[in-house]
């Protein structure tokens, strides 16, 4: 018998402040009817598809990529290994040396959680100033047979320039990156079984989820 002793909540709240990319629709969540009026409360939910914590398709890098309705949904379930790359400064690369220690535990099936503790400066202009993940890092990852990255900053790659070469080869090989997650220091058990499914959006190059960390036994 499955049994949950704990879930942590890695999402950011979504509401119309919640911190978008750069030229990214602007989420625009109001009330469309009310129980007083209608009888039902109900939403609008305007938001682009990769708005509050989400995930990306290879597509949205690749034009050729698959599409998050086509991609393997074992791809967003799996044990995560955290690996902590807490103080890092502002645009800093987070590089081979941070994640060596961690290569031996990565295996197919696995999801890599990068800590950046840059999800306390959300809603921030430093928030856009987050480290960043280096090629090769996620090269290494991926010849262990990694798919699947989860960051807690708004982007893998740096903000700001025009190459998005991590996304680029997570992209090569079907995989899919988490971004805009918050509170992996609440991940305070071994062998998290992390999963962030996306709404089965036709022909889209991501959604958002609702990205949890869960101590099962
Ligand atoms: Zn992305």
């Amino acid at each position: 018998m499955f049994k949950t002793r704990k879930i942590v909540d890695l999402s950011l709240p979504l509401t119309n402040e919640t911190p978008i990319y750069p030229g990214d629709p602007e989420p625009n969540i109001s009330v469309a009817t009310m129980i007083e009026n209608e009888g039902y409360n109900l939403h609008y939910v305007h938001i682009g598809s990769q708005t509050g914590s989400h995930v990306d398709a290879p597509y949205h890098f690749c034009p050729n990529g698959q599409r998050i309705d086509e991609s393997d949904l074992s791809l967003f379930i799996g044990t995560g290994v955290v690996i902590p790359v807490l103080g890092k400064g502002e645009q800093e690369p987070i590089v081979m040396r941070d994640v060596e220690a961690y290569l031996d535990q990565l295996q197919p099936g696995k999801i890599v959680l990068f800590h950046t503790g840059w999800s306390q400066y959300a809603g921030e202009e430093k928030y856009f100033r987050h480290p960043f993940v280096q090629a090769d890092v996620i090269e290494a990852m991926i010849e262990r047979g990694i798919r699947t990255f989860f960051i807690d900053a708004i982007n893998i790659d740096i903000t700001g320039g025009t190459a998005f070469p991590v996304h680029d080869r997570i992209a090569a090989v079907n995989g899919i990156i988490a971004e805009n997650l918050t509170n992996f220091q609440a991940i305070d058990f071994p062998d998290p079984l992390i999963c962030a499914f996306p709404l089965r959006i036709v022909g889209s190059d991501g959604s958002p989820v609702r990205a949890v960390a869960m101590d099962v036994e």
